[in-house]
């Protein structure tokens, strides 16, 4: 069970978390928690400030952070020794934090190994707390600190795991735990490189840790049979409920699906952080914290039913026309429109070509001006900006009869500007105005979905 910041919010939400976790005691839970929401945010905000010297704002945000942990625990109302080894270790991670940030500002330099050893703080700290709340209603608790079990390289601020470390920790730290009858409770993020040093696998990895837990206790010959991201939304939705109000929960989704989600602008969950779950078999469970009853969604390897399952939309997006009068029967023509994308270093998206044209969408941040003068060295360019991508995702799409039709007679007269479909089956992606992409959603939501 992973919960993240929002659900460790405060004393309040981190109660609640030490409930859910109490009500599935007989299913031997190990649980990860992120730090409290905000906190890794104000961190770095904390090492930013102390590298440029200004120490005013590097002493205001320790005590903001000591407040709000000790706000926390305040909160929970924990009985007096808990409450008193909760404070101290806060006072003791902050006399770190200040040793750390004068370091810092003395230098006026901040190495990313100094930055992963400050942003750990704050799940070295929610783990504590959150295992003292779970400890107060009478469920023995193991407090295990990331850095005894999540090994890792030593690429500070993006650490690479060592499963088959992890798994032998797993043996040797964590099982025992568990056979002793304590309920693991371990932070988020956070890992140690093999000298020993701070490492964190970057902004939001917490879920990749829980993927890794589950991953790693499944390889020491435990039996995994979820994992769970618990979270402030009930899950993958049919299409964003900002643009969709009638969007509705996806019970089940398969990885690549749920990928091409992701990557189309659904940002429920980054599918390659839970890549070692899935390639083992493990299911794994989106659920809200604040609604646990409601069903989640669940991802697997594989999902059963086919057709479409979702609708995801991504804007900010422009398309390159590259054309060529000679590209007919010659070779070599994509191969340098390419090589030009490869040189500016800019990822390209939805391609589709034509006997005599190539089109390409990129994000519209990307230099289009270079990248239209270097290709009109030898094409014929046009640039479109203001673009959005839309995504229609399912399970064997190419099969199911009629998609296409259904889809472009609910567009109606809109214009789609690049359709791709193909080089996945699991969807059909097109280009439109951005000013015409909501519209363009609710249509076909109400064409697929009812
Ligand atoms: N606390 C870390 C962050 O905010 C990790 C996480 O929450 O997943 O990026
Ligand atoms: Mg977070």
């Amino acid at each position: 069970m992973k919960f993240g910041g929002t659900s460790v919010g405060s004393g309040e939400r981190i109660a609640g978390v030490a409930g859910l976790v109490a009500s599935r005691l007989p299913e031997e839970p190990f649980v990860v928690v992120s730090a409290l929401g905000g906190v890794t945010d104000s961190l770095l905000a904390l090492s930013r400030a102390a590298r440029d010297g200004d120490r005013t704002a590097a002493d205001a945000a320790l005590r903001s952070l000591g407040e709000r942990h000790r706000a926390a625990v305040d909160e929970l109302g924990l009985p007096d020794e808990a409450a008193g080894e909760c404070r101290s270790l806060i006072g003791r991670e902050l006399a770190r934090l200040g040793d750390l940030s004068t370091g810092v500002s003395l230098l006026a330099e901040l190495s990313p190994r100094t930055s992963d050893a400050i942003a750990a703080a704050g799940e070295i700290l929610s783990c504590r707390i959150v295992a003292a709340a779970l400890e107060a209603r009478g469920v023995p608790t193991a407090p295990v600190d990331p850095r005894e079990w999540l090994a890792t390289d030593a690429t500070f601020g993006s650490a690479v795991p060592d499963e088959a470390a992890i798994a032998a920790a797993a043996t040797r730290r964590l099982l025992p735990e568990r056979r002793a009858g304590r309920v693991v409770v371990t932070g988020g993020f956070v890992g140690a490189a093999p000298d020993g040093s701070t490492t964190t696998l970057g902004r939001g990895g917490s879920d990749f840790s829980a993927a890794l837990l589950g991953a790693g206790l499944q390889d020491a010959g435990a039996q995994v049979s979820a994992i769970e991201i618990w979270t402030d939304v009930d899950g993958i939705l049919t299409a964003d409920p900002r643009l969709v109000p009638s969007a509705r929960l996806v019970p089940e989704v398969g990885y690549a699906e749920a990928a091409e989600l992701a990557f189309f602008g659904a940002k429920v969950l980054h599918p390659a952080t839970i890549r070692p779950a899935v390639t083992r078999g493990i299911p794994v469970r989106v659920k809200n914290s604040f609604r646990p009853d409601a069903p989640g969604t669940t991802v697997r390897a594989e999902a059963p039913g086919d057709g479409v399952r979702a609708l995801a939309m991504r804007g900010g997006v422009a398309a390159l026309f590259v054309g060529s009068p000679r590209m007919l029967g010659a070779h070599g023509f994509a191969a340098r429109v390419f090589a030009t994308f490869d040189r500016l270093k800019v990822p390209v998206d939805v391609i589709t070509t034509s006997e005599v044209s190539i089109s390409i969408t990129v994000d519209e941040r990307a230099p289009l001006d270079l990248l239209a003068r270097e290709l009109s060295e030898f094409s014929d360019v046009q640039v479109l900006r203001g673009l959005a991508v839309l995504s229609v995702v399912g399970r064997e799409m190419r099969k199911t009869p009629r998609v296409a039709a259904r889809i472009f007679s609910a567009l109606g007269d809109i214009n789609v500007v690049l359709i791709s479909q193909g080089a996945s089956e699991t969807n059909l992606t097109f280009v439109v105005e951005a000013k015409d992409a909501p519209e363009a959603l609710r249509r076909l939501h109400r064409e697929l979905f009812g």
